[in-house]
């Protein structure tokens, strides 16, 4: 393919670091409108990504206009439309509003950065971002900078971010792909003492199993997951008799990063934070990949101004920082409650038996996403 000419030169208007949801999300956004954008990540697409794969449905909104939603339906990905919890001895079946995706990482986010790319985006995948400031990645000189580097990076040492210095709150995530017998329009969370498993399907028959994990419960298994996931099937019967249905679809586990919780800045020192590196849900609610999106669509329209206006740099930081706070940190404090409950078996059997025609998961699943209105709202504001 014939390269632009202004892609040989050092100069954008917009360079983003990290080409997940919210970076090549934010990429296809402006590129689409003409602004120059280049868009790093230091490992080369395809490429896996740990990650429980349910893309929820406030997501939608903001992926339809790209052709992202017909894309993944195309691809097989199943329409989930119900959930489970199960605990110990009990479980709660409940309804989602409208059908949400299973989607692996492999397949989505090559799509979104073929997406990005074909609005004009300069694709840098295989280049890490080892130097940045507000107005520089690297020898790339750009008038905006957006960090989209996920939740944990090199940069989050480098800025002196608060969260990297957590100790006590820290965990990881394992995930492997199967196959089984677990239905196709169904997401399962599983109890155990101090984590929690997700199942769903994603595209070609595969089933994912993720989990989280506080750190404290893997002193002794040496970063092994088969020996973790041997510990909490003995622990938890229906965690072993759901392994025991399921047949590795992949060689070996894939592990995250530690995931932490702590609030983060949506601005530091000038670059624009998207995605997990401006805030992190807890993974049982499954709208990572949903915030992820939303906050490219957020900052979009600010990083448009700082392109044309760079004079009006501090109003327009101030700015995003108040409208990401309003849209992204009710829900993410409501994840961290329901999160207590699904790392305690017990406390979670309790619970369950006294929550049975009560609503509460749609109400969690009301309070952990962006309301139709909201996102919708945001997407017209852009698209129109
Ligand atoms: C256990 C677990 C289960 C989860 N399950 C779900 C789920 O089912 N549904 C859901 O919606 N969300 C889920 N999430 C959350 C979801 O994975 C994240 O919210 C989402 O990936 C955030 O997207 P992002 O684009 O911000 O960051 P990422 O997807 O993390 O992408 C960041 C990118 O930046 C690149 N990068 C990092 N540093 C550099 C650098 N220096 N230079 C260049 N590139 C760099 C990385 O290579 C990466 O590609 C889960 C998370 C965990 C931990």
């Amino acid at each position: 393919m014939a390269v632009p000419v202004w892609a040989t030169a050092v100069e954008v208007d917009v360079a983003i670091v990290g080409a997940g949801p919210a970076g090549s999300t934010l990429a296809a956004l402006l590129a689409q409108r003409g602004v120059r954008v280049a868009l790093l990540d230091r490992e080369a697409f395809p490429r896996d990504k740990l990650c429980g794969e349910f893309l929820s449905y406030d997501a939608l909104p903001v992926l339809a206009p790209l052709g992202i939603v017909d894309a993944i339906d195309a691809a097989g990905a199943p329409h989930i439309t119900r959930g489970r919890i199960v605990g110990s001895r009990r479980t709660y079946e409940f309804a989602l509003p409208c059908a949400a995706r299973g989607v692996s990482r492999l397949f989505f986010d090559d799509l979104l950065l073929r997406t990005a790319t074909s609005h004009g985006a300069i694709r840098l995948d295989g280049t890490a971002a080892t130097t940045i400031d507000a107005t520089r990645v690297n020898d790339i000189r750009a008038r905006a900078v957006a960090g989209a580097w996920g939740r944990w990076g090199r940069f989050d040492q480098q800025l002196g971010r608060a969260f990297v210095r957590d100790r006590a709150h820290r965990h990881f995530g394992f995930k492997r792909h199967y196959r089984g017998d677990h239905p196709r329009d169904t997401i399962d969370l599983y109890a155990f003492p101090r984590g929690y498993l997700g199942v769903n399907a994603v595209e070609r028959e595969i089933t994912n199993i993720c989990g989280l994990v506080h750190a404290d419960r893997l002193a002794g298994h040496r970063g092994r997951w088969d020996a973790f996931v041997e510990t909490i099937s003995r622990e938890e019967p229906h965690v072993g008799a759901l392994y025991a249905r399921q047949q590795p679809a992949q060689e070996g586990f894939l592990s995250s990063d530690p995931v932490i919780f702590r609030a983060r800045d949506a601005v530091e020192a000038g670059v624009f934070m998207i995605g997990d590196a401006s805030g992190v849900i807890d993974p049982l609610a499954g709208n990572g990949m949903a915030m992820a999106v939303q906050s490219a669509l957020l900052a979009a329209p600010f990083l448009l101004r700082l392109v044309e206006s760079p004079a009006h740099r501090e109003r327009i930081e101030r700015e995003y920082r108040r409208a990401h706070r309003a849209f992204f940190a009710k829900r993410i404090a409501w994840s961290r409650r329901a999160a207590f409950f699904l790392s305690r078996p017990r406390l979670l059997d309790a619970a369950l038996a006294t929550l049975r025609g009560t609503g509460v998961a749609e109400l969690f699943l009301r309070r952990t996403r962006a309301s139709h209105e909201d996102v919708s709202a945001l997407a017209e504001r852009w698209f129109c």
